[in-house]
């Protein structure tokens, strides 16, 4: 399978080409060239198979042609290797607990999945050692670190800010060792993002040494987000006995999870439409609504992964629908909420119901409140455990969020980590002294 360039590209690229770089040449973000038709006999069956068994037939669509079947089923049965309940919130409502992994949010999937692909193709080209360089301020840090634990000839080297993450986003990638090294910068996250960037383009440093993004654009951690579209209606199913007509509610920031859900659906995931569930930042409902899109620097939220102002996969979504305004609208729905909602809305499910939100599932649980018609069910993605975000959290539950014991472990853990400025020179002769 080739993958082309949302850019248009004359030479598009192959699997591996598309991993390692993670971007384009031209800029672009990498699309599969052709997306594949799944029978009616598998997404007429979901109910009845498991996730690994599901992960793989998706998988095979996608990789089949670059990938020996084996390793597709080894890197899909680690990545799917923790529980992705569906659990039902009220009527019709169903939240799908996409924060069960290691490090209790969804990116958990596509980070275990892309740590393996690259490990795969390094261990293929006989490469000795390749270095993944990842600027965080604060997610992205540990599900990249967490997925590539103990992956083979991968060492991983994360850049955060010093004193501007939370306790419990630091301990989750400085308390690892092994191939994870975590790298203090004294400075802002900005900083970190201007020292990796720098590296790449610092050509005496990558005729030394092969450097890698595990940037959230990769199309490895993409696609794989399409498995539990699948599962999710799988676990309907087998819930309800039936499957009606299903919406499924995506809080989105950059917007590659929902994306990940229109792949699936063009695939033939049986889903009748999707809901964007936006926070303040909301330049994609601004589209959905007027068909222009402007980008514009991003607000601080209570639901902070999705404060996005210029979401990159946008440009994937038009491109699965040839740009068409129309197609786009009559698909997918937007919704948006500030501060007060989302926090009005933790406090009273928890109070009402007794199922605890996050403030990102808090929006979608909101859209589907607002926007289920006759006949329809809802399920809404709970992208992270509500204990990451336990500062806001607990300001509206009573008794607080339970830390639950993965996340203790990572507490207990020892820090370990290695102190930058914010000089590029110092984390170039830290990278030249590995
Ligand atoms: C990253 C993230 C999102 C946004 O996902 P996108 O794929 O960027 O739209 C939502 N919620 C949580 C908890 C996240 O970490």
């Amino acid at each position: 399978m080739k993958y082309y360039s949302t850019n248009g590209d004359k030479h598009p690229a192959s699997l591996e080409e598309a991993v390692i770089r993670g971007l384009a040449p031209n800029g672009g973000l990498y699309m599969p060239e052709r997306i594949e038709n799944l029978p009616v006999e598998f997404t007429d069956k979901l109910g009845e198979m498991s996730r690994k068994e599901i992960g793989c037939t998706v998988g095979r669509a996608f990789f089949g042609e670059d990938l020996p079947e084996e390793v597709i089923e080894k890197i899909v049965g680690e990545t799917l290797s923790f529980e992705i309940p569906l659990v039902k919130v009220e009527e019709r409502i169903y939240s799908l607990e996409l924060f069960h992994g290691p490090t209790l949010a969804f990116k958990d999937v596509g980070a275990r999945f892309m740590a393996r692909l690259l490990g795969y193709f390094t261990v293929k080209k006989e490469i000795k050692e390749v270095h993944v360089l990842v600027a965080t301020s604060g997610d992205t840090g540990s599900a990249v670190a967490n997925g590539f634990l103990g992956v083979e000839g991968i060492r991983v080297h994360v850049l955060y800010p010093k004193g501007k993450v939370s306790a419990i986003q630091e301990c989750q990638f400085t308390t690892l060792g092994k191939n994870i090294t975590a790298l203090e910068v004294d400075g802002v996250f900005d900083d970190c993002q201007r020292l990796v960037k720098a590296a790449f383009s610092d050509k005496s440093l990558t005729d030394r040494m092969r450097l890698t993004s595990a940037n959230s654009i990769n199309i490895a951690r993409l696609l794989p987000q399409s498995f539990y579209y699948f599962t999710g209606l799988g676990e309907l199913e087998r819930m309800t006995g039936e499957r009606g007509k299903v919406v499924i509610a995506v809080p989105s920031g950059n917007f590659g999870n929902l994306t990940a859900g229109l792949v699936a659906h063009k695939m033939g995931l049986p889903v009748s439409r999707f809901i964007a569930a936006n926070n303040r930042n909301d330049v994609f409902l601004e589209y959905l609504q007027t068909g222009k899109y402007i980008p514009r620097p991003s607000v601080a939220t209570l639901a902070n992964a999705m404060d996005v102002g210029d979401p990159s996969n946008f440009a994937r979504i038009l491109a699965l629908y040839n740009r068409s305004h129309a197609a786009i609208t009559n698909l997918i729905s937007g919704y948006r909420y500030d501060d007060v909602s989302i926090s009005t809305v933790i406090s009273d499910v928890c109070s009402r119901i007794g199922y605890t939100l996050d403030p990102h599932g808090a929006c979608g649980y909101l859209s589907l409140t607002e926007s289920l018609r006759d006949g329809e069910r809802g399920i809404f993605f709970e992208t992270a455990h509500p204990a990451k975000f336990k500062d806001t959290v607990d300001c509206f539950i009573p008794g607080g969020v339970k830390i639950p014991d993965t996340l203790q472990a990572f507490m207990k853990g020892k820090k370990q980590s290695v102190a930058l400025s914010a000089e590029y020179n110092d984390f170039k002769d830290y990278l030249l002294s590995l």
